[in-house]
């Protein structure tokens, strides 16, 4: 069974087809989605999807390209996080591309979030684009290492990869790599050991080959971890059951 480890389905859109997305979830042999919180004015969305099955999961945070949003306090998250639904803190991080300026509120806001979740003992979701040596020192310098995490919907080389599993980080792969010009990150997805691999979805957005351009949901988790295998030459069954694990393990959560 495959596990979507990054979606955002309490979106209007995928709220609206929810029964049949975990229907479809059931016939692609995905077991388990959690839904990532973007701001936090649609936490009450997000937990109420996430409460509506067990098999859902959620997280509390403010993404790096929103812009006019209540500021996250230290506070707010570590009191927000309490709620038993919630395994992480994010999705969070650095965003180079969609923003650019004086982008200090930017690291100012991730570096909130490393120290709410250093101190509710939860893991991060990271959001990193174009952005990866800042984001790769603002983790060292506030100590992200203590409660590790996921760099999501990874899109960086080799190198980048290497430095986050020093800091204990988990690689996770979205539809990208099953595009057929991404053979660079085909080449990174690789080299990352499957023992420090996660897959995503990141939908609605990102839909993998050969529903690309189309609406992204969890069930198509599968695809991406059917590219895994072929890229690393090992059976879909092996990813599954390793991502799935690796999940689990990082989430903190007892199935
Ligand atoms: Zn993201
Ligand atoms: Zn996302």
């Amino acid at each position: 069974m495959y596990v979507d480890s990054h979606c955002h389905i309490h979106f209007p859109e995928l709220r609206a087809r929810l029964p049949e997305l975990l229907a479809h979830m059931d016939e692609r042999g995905v077991s388990h989605a959690l839904t990532v919180c973007v701001e936090l004015a649609e936490l009450p969305a997000v937990l109420e999807v996430a409460s509506l099955a067990p098999n859902l999961f959620a997280s509390v945070g403010v993404h790096p390209d929103y812009e006019k949003t209540e500021e996250p306090s230290i506070e707010t998250l570590i009191e927000l996080a309490r709620h038993e639904k919630i395994v992480a803190i994010g999705e969070t991080g650095l965003d180079y591309y969609r923003l650019t300026g004086d982008l200090d509120w930017q690291r100012e806001r991730f570096r909130v979030h490393i120290r709410a979740a250093r101190q509710c003992g939860k893991p991060l979701i990271i959001h990193t684009r174009q952005a990866a040596a800042d984001t790769l020192r603002i983790m060292k310098e506030e100590g992200a290492e203590a409660v590790g995490g996921v760099m999501h919907c990874f899109t960086e080389s080799l190198e980048v990869a290497l430095e986050a599993m020093e800091l204990g980080f988990y690689i996770s792969f979205s539809g990208i790599v099953t595009f057929k010009k991404a053979t660079a990150l085909q080449d990174v997805a690789r080299k990352v050991p499957l023992e420090r691999l996660l897959i995503e979805t990141d939908s609605p957005y990102l839909a993998p080959t050969p529903y690309r351009g189309r609406t992204n949901e969890p069930a198509y988790v599968a695809y991406v971890g059917e590219q895994i295998a072929a890229l690393k030459g090992v059976s879909n069954d092996e990813v599954a059951t390793q991502s799935t694990k690796n999940f689990f393990k990082l989430f903190n959560i007892l199935k």
